[in-house]
């Protein structure tokens, strides 16, 4: 089981955004921008171009809902999408709030993410989707 079918089994705490049928999504615990949110289907498959393609249709789908979401809650001019998979082996999707080209530097991260701000930014979003 890997840690993100932990967190979609409810057996790690997450700060969540949304979730349906076949996918949920959260946010990054060490994110790179304000809204760093990660889209993750919960069927467990490691590399994203493995996913059969209705799903990976639908979770595009399912991604472009919690964007459009995130775009409303956190200021910003667009919300890009990378996917990188080197760290956790389950497939999944970063939307990231960006504003300059730079905001995408996976190298930056938010300074002090406490608990409170975090739970704050993700109800925010959840409330917009
Ligand atoms: P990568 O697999 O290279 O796309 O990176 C995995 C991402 O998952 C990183 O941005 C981590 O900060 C994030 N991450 C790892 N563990 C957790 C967790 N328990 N909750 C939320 N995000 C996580």
């Amino acid at each position: 089981m890997t840690i993100f079918s932990k967190i979609i089994a409810g057996e790690i705490p997450c700060y969540k955004i949304a979730e349906d049928e076949k996918f949920f999504a959260f946010l990054d615990i060490n994110p790179v921008q304000w809204g760093h949110t990660l889209v993750v289907p919960k069927k467990e498959t490691d590399y994203i171009f493995d996913i059969e393609d209705k799903d990976i249709a639908d979770m595009m789908i399912f991604a472009k809902k919690v964007a459009e979401g995130i775009k409303k809650a956190i200021p910003c001019r667009k919300v890009g999408m990378a996917v990188l998979g080197l760290e956790v082996p389950h497939a999944h999707i970063h939307l990231i709030p960006l504003t300059n080209e730079g905001d995408m530097d996976f190298k930056h991260k938010v300074e002090d993410p406490t608990p409170e701000k975090m739970a704050e930014t993700a109800a925010a979003i959840a409330a917009m989707i």
